[in-house]
């Protein structure tokens, strides 16, 4: 992701001519019509407690005894400032809640457009679920809805592929490029006054710092400070991710970011075990099964991975399916200078896996396989997943261009299965290096091989589904897996599975290095799609009330902390 600032003096002027207007006029843009029109009876209500059913309820807490007084009193206000980056994340999803929310009484309904922060439903390709509300816009409200791509590329304006600005149209009806802290200075001024608070209680320089260098990052919408702030920081045990960060929500053009907050508890014990495999990296990147020229990169050299304990996601990161592992910060600036810190989130990742693949192996794993089912196991595929989007190469072997310019639109999806294959190959490699104490890898295999149910299950329309889906069928035609046609269910093959392994690694990294398109979509195009058999497997996960994801019950109550 490209790192933006812009002009952070803005005048008095500027603000009172368009900040107050456009707050106005964003609340009502993003609302049809009939909004908060009461429709309750012309949904189909069973379908909508179906849908919301499948979000399994997990309580986010952790070990407080880990935490010493003054970060015990730090929590409530990082509380209240992650909640505004939900106030905000409303606002760039859908507008205004409190129209959406009017009038429904229905616990499910009201479950449900909260999971999906809008009457549009996430995991299924974002289609309405509510009547009176349409298709959802592609950029959400970080446009005008009435904008069109001609309107917005003929625009000359420096700042409108900012990050961090909202495009809107002033009174005239012109568009206008509005920052972030200028369009949402209410909540950002009151969430930089709660951090700067929470600053003034760390005991942790490094926090401290971090803190202080955040807050002013949400006042001004340069974050390039802060993200080295955070880099650096070390020790910490409380980690506190807040502001605009991920892009995904604007499907337009994918420019600009959207407002999250995660608050976490560093598991220290849990870390120690993976500080040594940072140091590792440049000997697995060595060890790549790959041609001399295809791993001729040196990796990131300051990253650094941690356990944590979630106990709170706002926004971006609350919507839909739950994230388990982080890779930030995004900017290539503060990446190139200090690596990236890759983080585990253990106790989502445990919901995940006790909720979702563990009753998913029950129904499609060979009865004799389901003891290497494993919660360890899973827990190093997605850790190691997380370590093998460093692996490989950023730049094609002729270095005409970077792999993610060259493989274009099959970029995504092509990285998503490098990153899963790679991660399975580096527990094999780690375990031959000797890394890796009592190492059952068939728990990897068959626990991997769950996986994919899990994965597919995200749609076509997911990078991480349809790299599922070449898994899948990769594995079928290598015999990595036999299908017992009796019960459905799948027997792992160690030896063809590790065969299968090694060959889609080489087959990914290379097609990666030449920057192949063609092979690209070519493989997309043969195996990343769900056939018939697989997908009556597939109905019988749904049919047997198996949850799609998570969703949390979260907050100072739910931690323990008033009581
Ligand atoms: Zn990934």
């Amino acid at each position: 992701m490209v790192f933006c600032s812009f002009e952070t003096e803005l005048t008095d002027r500027f603000m009172k001519k368009f900040a107050l207007p456009l707050l106005v006029l964003l609340a009502v843009a993003c609302n049809p019509k009939n909004a908060g029109k009461n429709t309750e009876n012309m949904i189909d209500m069973k379908l909508i407690e179906q849908k919301a059913g499948e979000f399994a309820p997990f309580k986010l807490t952790t070990d407080l005894s880990v935490l010493t007084e003054k970060e015990k009193q730090m929590l409530p206000l990082l509380f209240e400032a992650a909640a505004l980056m939900d106030d905000i994340f409303w606002k760039e999803a859908f507008g205004d809640k409190e129209i959406l929310l009017a009038g429904k009484t229905d616990s499910s309904l009201v479950k449900f457009l909260e999971i999906n922060y809008g009457p549009w439903e996430r995991l299924n390709n974002n289609e309405s679920f509510l009547p009176e509300y349409g298709e959802k816009p592609a950029g959400a409200c970080f446009y005008p809805i009435d904008m069109t791509k001609e309107e917005f590329d003929a625009w000359d304006n420096p700042e409108k592929t900012s990050l961090y600005t909202l495009i809107q149209r002033d009174e005239a009806g012109k568009l206008q490029a509005v920052p972030y802290h200028v369009a949402f200075k209410e909540e950002v001024e009151k969430a930089a006054g709660l951090i700067q608070q929470a600053a003034a209680l760390a005991e942790d320089p490094g926090l401290k710092k971090y803190l202080e260098a955040r807050a002013n990052a949400l006042l001004t919408d340069d974050y390039y400070a802060s993200d080295i702030a955070w880099m650096e920081m070390k020790n910490n045990t409380i980690d506190f991710i807040i502001g605009p960060i991920e892009n995904y929500e604007d499907h337009l053009y994918g420019y600009k970011a959207a407002h999250e907050a995660y608050i976490l508890v560093k598991d220290k014990v849990w870390s120690e075990r993976l500080v040594k495999y940072a140091a590792i990296l440049p000997a697995l990147q060595k060890a790549l099964p790959c041609e001399a020229p295809y791993k001729n990169e040196t990796p990131g050299f300051d990253s650094d991975m941690n356990v944590y304990d979630a106990v709170f996601y706002a926004g971006d990161c609350n919507s839909g399916s739950k994230t388990i592992a982080i890779n930030l910060p995004n900017d290539e600036k503060v990446r190139a200078e200090k690596g990236s810190r890759k983080l585990q989130l253990k106790n989502s990742m445990q919901a995940k896996f006790d909720k979702i693949l563990l009753p998913i192996a029950g129904q499609l794993i060979a009865e004799e396989q389901q003891k290497h089912v494993k919660f360890d196991a899973f827990f190093e595929n997605t850790m190691f997943h997380e370590v093998a989007h460093g692996l490989g190469l950023g730049s094609t072997v002729n270095k005409t261009s970077t792999v993610r310019e060259a493989l274009k639109d099959a970029y995504t999806s092509i990285e998503e299965c490098k990153a899963d294959i790679l991660g399975l190959w580096c527990v094999y490699q780690l375990n031959e290096m000797g890394e890796l104490a009592d190492k059952d890898l068939m728990d990897n295999f068959v626990t991997f091989m769950s996986g994919i149910f899990r994965s597919v299950r995200f749609g076509a329309a997911s990078a991480h589904g349809k790299a599922n889906m070449i898994h899948f069928y990769y594995f079928q035609e290598r015999g990595a897996f036999e299908r017992d046609a009796a019960t459905g269910r799948y027997r792992v093959n160690f030896d063809k599975m590790k065969q299968a392994m090694f060959d889609l690694s080489t087959l990914v990294l290379t097609l990666q290095g030449d920057g192949d398109y063609a092979k690209a979509t070519a493989l997309i195009a043969e195996k990343g799609a769900i056939r018939e058999e697989l997908q009556k497997d597939l109905d019988r996960i749904a049919q047997a009330g198996i949850p799609r994801d998570i969703v949390f019950e979260q907050g100072p109550q739910a931690l323990g902390l008033n009581q």
